[in-house]
């Protein structure tokens, strides 16, 4: 069967559809890019915003016109929360929601998932996934918080972590398979294990990841701000550990924060904050914020807006505040208006463009490990290479060689403020 597989949203969205392709290989399906090649269409679906629900719909549309034939199966957090709206949708064969998701692949092919089935994988991989070289590994699911403005707790339920060595299982393959970084991912990452009678799971996962596999890069992803001990830092002991924490604020004003049930304050993030750079001073520091939630002053916004630029952080999603039915947030009063909320983002941006760069330029000069990832282009001077460093630095490179795939040094030269990213010359014997 020729399987087409797409997906919208979070990085959990990925790591789900890349899992589904092993195992749809691994029982001998072939995985096509062109949907019209396709028996069978798998859509993972966002909710997280309007945005996204819109563009989830427009997905489903697009890919019933581009192969009538094919079946059309939905799933995702759009797919948990408004099955029916989805069947309405023309083409679609069917809807699953994210508590059968694990099972999706199976109940597809009527076969058994096997755990993991190495050879045919390797054989039609070719050694790496799809052209990836990093590899989003899901450990957990669901999430026991209760974010105000969160819809993602509604559509994946009650947290619960993936046992140890099953995830141990899975990271031995991705780096037989070639992969050169693992990135652990969840809906709230810090919370694995917790289900489990662990409430050290995460720390605990990667000392044993570490320890046991032979990843040469592991990358933890979102992490709320209220999940990691002190004793959560000396993981950095081990260099294979990127130095990046992507750490959601929401909102730099403590009235907000309130408002949004988030389970942090402006000190105590910062405190984390000044932890953090204790162990690295090179620590890579993202957020994600929120602007225009209900109730939001002009103050609060000030406020906010100063506690970011204090926190100086290397990257910042900027969101819009958007009302997602279900959630006690657009029950709420005082919904600042769609003027307001944009140019309230367009001043957040602009201060996170800045930190951004601020952040790249310190690196100027110095010679960091690059994993390339993908060649985007050709020049007569050689190939276009982009790739990250472990502090999650963008870093462009012409080299006569395809570096895609290899962890190897760059001397980082300049910051291109339209690319957002650092030009650098690879290091190369
Ligand atoms: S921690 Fe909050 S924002 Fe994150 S998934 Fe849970 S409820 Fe949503």
């Amino acid at each position: 069967m020729n399987v087409h597989l797409r997906m919208l949203g979070c990085r959990l969205n990925q790591a789900e559809i890349e899992r589904m392709a092993r195992q749809l290989t691994a029982q001998g399906h072939t995985i096509v890019e062109d949907p019209a090649l396709a028996d069978q269409i798998i859509v993972n679906t966002c909710a997280v915003t309007h945005d996204a629900v819109r563009g989830s719909r427009k997905l489903v549309r697009q890919l019933h016109r581009s192969s009538t034939e094919a079946e059309l199966t939905v799933t995702g957090c759009y797919a948990q929360l408004e099955p029916e709206a989805l069947r309405a949708l023309p083409g679609v064969t069917r809807v699953v929601g994210n508590e059968d998701k694990d099972q999706l692949v199976s109940t597809l092919t009527g076969q058994p998932v096997d755990a993991y089935d190495q050879e045919p994988i390797q054989r039609e991989t070719n050694g790496v996934g799809a052209g990836r070289t990093r590899a989003f590994v899901k450990v957990q699911d669901g999430c026991d918080n209760a974010c105000t403005f969160c819809v993602t707790t509604v559509a994946r339920g009650a947290g619960r972590s993936r046992p140890l060595a099953d995830v141990l299982r899975e990271v031995d393959l991705l780096v037989a398979m070639g992969y050169q970084e693992i990135v652990l991912t969840g809906v709230h990452l810090g919370s694995y294990g917790h289900d489990l009678g662990d409430v050290n799971g995460l720390m605990h996962l990667v000392q044993a990841i570490l320890a046991e596999t032979d990843a040469p890069r592991l990358r933890l992803s979102s992490l709320e701000p209220w999940d990691l001990a002190p004793e959560f830092f000396s993981l950095w002991q081990d260099a294979r550990l990127c130095r990046h924490l992507h750490l959601p604020l929401q909102s730099g004003c403590d009235a907000t924060l309130r408002r949004m049930a988030r389970r942090t304050t402006q000190a105590q993030f910062g405190a984390l904050v000044r932890q953090a750079r204790q162990i690295s001073d090179d620590m890579c520091i993202t957020s994600d914020i929120i602007v225009g939630f209900p109730g939001e002053t002009n103050e609060e916004f000030e406020t906010s807006l100063a506690f970011v630029e204090a926190m100086d952080f290397a990257g910042l999603h900027v969101f819009r505040y958007s009302k997602r039915p279900g959630t006690a947030a657009a029950r709420m009063r005082g919904h600042v208006d769609e003027a307001t909320s944009r140019e309230r983002s367009a001043r957040m941006m602009a201060h996170a463009d800045a930190q951004a760069q601020r952040y790249a330029e310190r690196f100027t000069g110095q010679a960091l490990d690059v994993l390339w990832e993908q060649v985007a282009g050709a020049t007569d001077r050689g190939f276009v290479n982009i790739g990250y460093t472990d502090n999650y630095i963008r870093v462009r490179c012409i080299h006569p060689r395809a570096l895609t795939n290899h962890i190897v040094p760059a001397q980082l030269d300049a910051y291109d403020v339209e690319q957002r990213q650092m030009h650098g010359t690879p290091i190369l014997d």
